[in-house]
């Protein structure tokens, strides 16, 4: 008998469409260097076949999966439990099993989070919030819980924006409101130490950028953008260049994946390989 040992521990993600997911490169490159004998598999599971993908990570074994569009929350009522963001946030993007119980979390916030610590602590900070989508509430739900001051909220339809300020203001101890509808030149509100583009405005064009009053960015602030490529948006780019301290999308997307890794393994992966692997991805340079 061989001592070798030719079972993979398996893990991977569900979405449709799937193939310009790149999470797949950056978490295996980070296996292969951590010597962790792991694979992640990126499934093209369409809504249909959500329930069988669900039913045959488990009988495989698999430790855990990310759900991407459009399963975040269709998978909640296959699980058996959800942690609390998860459940505030009303969304899953990371199951793990442990002993057949799959269970809930989101770590879209949890991933931003990660990163915008490395530049500032959000506890007792006013936050500027542009876009009320899936990312945005979960980063606003995550900055709640991690006691931001205040949040307003700035999205082009109001109702979206009042619906997060008011999951912040009923779960956390934050404070947050609408800055009402976003029509011509969004204003920063004095005061303000953190400024988030979390709308889908710079994804994959480098010369878009969300329609702010550069003007009324102020010296010194933390302006932070979701989008991971490119990284160095054109938003950010203008905050750089008025003395804020600029913070790109691909610190939330690897971070995610460390913590997605840590749930399922509980083994920290290298977060500077999996960075260095989304940009040599997107061809990213910080210019
Ligand atoms: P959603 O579709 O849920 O939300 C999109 C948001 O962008 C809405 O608030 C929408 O406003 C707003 N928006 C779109 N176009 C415009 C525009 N022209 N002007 C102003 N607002 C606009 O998407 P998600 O929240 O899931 O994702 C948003 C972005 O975040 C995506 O680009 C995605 O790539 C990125 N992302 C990055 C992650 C990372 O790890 N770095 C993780 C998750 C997402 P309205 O409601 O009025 O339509």
């Amino acid at each position: 008998m061989s001592n070798q040992n030719f079972r993979s521990i398996l893990t991977g993600s569900f979405s449709t469409p799937c193939a310009d997911n790149p999470t797949v490169a950056m978490i295996e490159a980070a296996y292969h260097h951590a010597g962790i004998d792991a694979r992640y598999i990126n499934c093209d599971v369409k809504a249909a076949h959500l329930a069988d993908a669900v039913k045959g990570a488990l009988a495989m074994e698999w430790v855990g999966f990310n759900c991407s569009l459009p399963h975040k929350v269709a998978v909640i009522e296959y699980l058996d439990e959800l942690a609390q963001a998860a459940r505030i946030i009303g969304a899953v993007n990371c199951v793990s099993i442990r002993d057949g119980r799959l269970v809930g979390d989101n770590t879209d916030g949890k991933g931003f989070l990660a990163s915008l610590r490395d530049v500032i602590d959000p506890a007792g900070k006013r936050v500027f919030l542009l876009g009320a989508g899936g990312a945005a509430r979960a980063i606003a739900v995550e900055l709640g819980l991690a006691d931001a001051a205040h949040i307003t909220i700035v999205n082009r339809d109001p109702e979206k924006a009042g619906v997060i300020a008011a999951l912040v203001r009923d779960n956390t101890r934050c404070d947050a409101t609408t800055g009402g509808a976003w029509a011509g030149k969004a204003r920063i509100p004095e005061g303000t130490d953190i400024v988030i583009n979390a709308t889908s405005v710079g994804l994959g064009d480098a010369q878009a950028m969300p329609d702010v009053d550069l003007d009324t960015l102020v010296k010194g602030q933390v302006v932070a953008d979701v989008i991971p490529n490119p990284p160095m948006t054109r938003f950010l780019r203008e905050a750089r260049g008025r003395g804020c301290t600029p913070l790109d999308g691909l610190g939330m997307l690897v971070n995610q994946g460390v913590i997605g890794v840590e749930l399922w393994l509980g083994k920290t992966l290298d977060a500077g390989v999996m960075k260095q692997t989304l940009r040599d991805i997107f061809g990213a340079s910080d210019a």
